[in-house]
């Protein structure tokens, strides 16, 4: 019985962050995820049967160091913190008691908030006295608390990836493991130089920037694909405020496209950038006046370090689920009409459409007419997916008419893909891989009751994403100036810029691509 008292004083414990910071006062975003509450519990109950005051008094500070270092940090910066900057924590202690004091009245309810939880689970394992103790209990919460380091070493660096919605418990045990197993691998200077922002009057009010999933442009009838399944982009292709041209993405996966997008990567290895986020779409934005926004169907781990610190209203797949899986990506759509609008708006839909299994859209698509099976596994593929852009083109459609319902002037809507997809060339499928098809992604925009001017640099092709960042930034009023620029070439980043990495050169001749040589980064 006492266990049980003992357990919940624990749990409560360890959870009050995140329901007083969270649900109640609002001050972070964290939430308790079921997972993390199961956790939670079972955690609390093995500690409960440990005896050993030695064990426990270690326990208790673990946690009492950890999540103070993330609640601060979250507080502070508003995102929770990553593996890379933990050890900077215990090499500027000084400049951090600086800063802290200098925002008590900002980070009191924290630090309230932090003795409460410490007091609650001492009060627990210290006045439960008559509880049951188990000698092997010390060896279950030894082997409790190596699981996520272990995962870490086996996953490698990319396990870690902060949840900017989920728990502050969760966050901390998934940065410290990743920490733990992976400080040694430190980020190397390149000697790059700082990106420089200029500001000015922003130039559209309303910029809505729509991210597909593994969309590739030469598998669209607008781009010249033989089967008819853009009719809505079709349509608009010869009117004066619409754009386009061939893209190229800055990665091969979702998670690290949309970091290096929204942080208008260029040079490789420049890591500094990421961290430090001068450039960040979001930042800009927000730095403008703009109200910004991101609505996604996917889970929020891909914007890991994307800037989510910088938005105002940020929805993910956790937030949309029923919907989204009656209604698939039309959920976004509705998300959006309920949308509480700014002044000026940057809102960012990432769709979860045109992901694997392709043939999973048609159920949405009213026009849809089953198309003929095939027997090979290229001509079903190729099949599906373009019945899966035809699905996309329409989805389009209804977007553009929400846009115009809720903001029909000085709005530029503005299109790309994370990456494309192989959709059986060279014997190849799927993306991550290091191949040009994964690279090629459609770009275009379309002004509404704004200069079409603006839009034109998107008829010259091709447009990398990073083109398209600068772009953003200049209707922003945010011209961003990257020193380090190398005016010939461009880069296709690995899939994982966090440690040395593989990338592509290329640079535009005569309006196409032209890859070189793959290099790595240190290498
Ligand atoms: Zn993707």
């Amino acid at each position: 019985m006492q266990n049980f008292l003992c357990a919940g004083f624990v749990s409560l414990g360890i959870l009050l962050p995140d329901l007083y910071l969270g649900y109640f006062s609002k001050m972070l975003a964290c939430t308790i995820p079921y997972t993390t509450l199961l956790g939670v519990l079972g955690f609390a109950g093995v500690l409960s049967f440990i005896h050993n005051r030695l064990v426990l008094g270690l326990v208790v500070g673990l946690i009492t160091l950890t999540q103070t270092i993330q609640l601060n940090h979250w507080a502070y910066f508003g995102a929770p913190i990553h593996s890379h900057d933990i050890t900077k924590v215990f090499f500027e202690l000084d400049e951090i008691f600086q800063t802290g004091a200098s925002l008590i009245h900002v980070l009191w309810p924290v630090w309230i908030v932090l003795s409460s939880s410490i007091a609650l689970i001492v009060v627990g394992l210290i006045y439960t006295k008559h509880r049951k103790h188990y000698p092997y209990a010390r060896v279950l919460i030894v082997l409790v608390l190596g699981i996520t380091p272990l995962l870490s070493y086996l996953k490698g660096p990319s396990f870690f990836y902060t949840k900017p919605t989920s728990s502050t418990i969760y966050n901390t045990v998934r940065a410290f493991s990743d920490w733990i197993i992976h400080s040694k691998t430190k980020v190397k200077s390149l000697g790059y130089k700082p990106y420089s922002i200029t500001y000015s009057t922003p130039k559209i009010k309303n910029i809505i920037l729509i991210v597909g999933e593994s969309l590739s442009s030469r598998y669209m009838h607008l781009y010249g694909y033989d089967q008819p399944n853009t009719p809505f982009l079709d349509s608009l292709k010869n009117t004066p405020n619409f754009a386009y041209a061939k893209g190229i993405s800055s990665s091969v996966s979702t998670r690290t496209c949309l970091q290096l997008l929204f942080n208008v990567f260029h040079n490789p290895g420049f890591l500094e950038l990421i961290r430090k986020k001068e450039a960040n779409l979001f930042r800009l934005a927000q730095h403008q006046g703009y109200k910004t926004v991101i609505l996604s169907a996917q889970n929020e781990k891909l914007f890991h370090d994307a800037g989510t610190e910088f938005v105002n209203t940020f929805s993910s797949e956790k937030d949309m689920r029923k919907s989204l899986s009656e209604k698939g990506d039309v959920t976004l759509l509705d998300a959006m009409e309920a949308l509480e609008l700014g002044d000026k708006n940057f809102i960012v839909i990432h769709l979860r459409h045109i992901h694997t299994p392709f043939g999973g859209y048609a159920k949405y698509h009213p026009e849809h007419t089953a198309g003929t099976k095939h027997t090979d596994r290229m001509s079903q593929t190729s099949q599906e997916y373009s019945d899966a852009i035809a699905y996309h083109d329409y989805w389009v459609k209804q977007c553009v008419a929400t846009v115009q319902k809720i903001l029909p002037s000085d709005t530029v809507i503005v299109f790309t893909s994370d990456h494309g997809q192989l959709i059986g060339e060279r014997g190849m499928f799927g993306h991550n891989l290091m191949q040009p098809e994964v690279t090629d992604v459609p770009v275009w925009a379309y002004a509404l009751g704004t200069n079409e001017a603006l839009i034109s640099p998107i008829r010259k092709q091709p447009i990398s994403h990073y083109d398209l960042g600068k772009l953003i930034g200049t209707f922003l009023g945010a011209e961003i100036t990257n020193p380090n620029e190398d005016p010939s070439l461009q880069f296709v980043h690995g899939s994982e810029v966090y440690t040395d990495y593989e990338f592509m050169p290329w640079k535009k001749s005569n309006g196409v691509p032209e890859f070189l040589k793959n290099r790595w980064v240190g290498g």
